[in-house]
């Protein structure tokens, strides 16, 4: 399964509408040869979260839409990743006593890793994602600083040894 979470930032083009979910596939007429990029992976992965390259003519201009892979044939990796680590916001989950923070992507509640996330109730989801911090859920800190890497030429961020 873990192969599914390097897809995110792969282009993809929409070539079937017979898996996606339904709120995706009332618009599937619509959505059909759109091309995009896959920003997030939702359902234990099963379905990915895809930002549209324009808005085109849908609904309220709604740019990211949840298909299921197999409506989706995958391209190349994108080129320059339109999500960077300040776009993410931090969402939490418990991990045994301790709580997991994950990034997620602003107007979702499904962490980049896909784990189901909360805000902090005392935050809200304005609290941007860190990285950095021991509990940040290394699968997330792997797909945001991945797509980092990719666009900036590999200028890595000093990671904290020890403790
Ligand atoms: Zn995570």
């Amino acid at each position: 399964m873990s192969g599914v979470w390097a897809r995110v930032g792969y282009r993809v083009t929409i070539v079937t509408m017979e898996h996606s979910p339904r709120s995706t596939l009332t618009y599937g007429s619509m959505l059909l040869g759109r091309e995009g990029v896959v920003v997030a992976l939702l359902r234990n992965t099963k379905v990915a979260l895809v930002k549209l390259d324009e808005s085109y003519e849908l609904p309220q201009g709604t740019r990211r839409w949840p298909v299921a892979w197999d409506d989706l044939v995958l391209g190349e990796r994108a080129g320059v990743p339109d999500v960077s680590v300040q776009t993410y916001v931090a969402g939490f989950s418990k991990a045994g006593r301790a709580l997991e923070q994950h990034a997620v992507l602003p107007g979702t509640d499904v962490a980049v890793c896909s784990s189901p996330v909360k805000p902090l109730p005392f935050c809200g989801w304005s609290l941007s994602f860190s990285p950095t911090v021991p509990q940040a859920c290394p699968k997330c800190v792997m797909l945001v600083e991945g797509s980092q890497l990719e666009g900036r030429g590999g200028s890595a961020m000093p990671v904290p040894s020890g403790s």
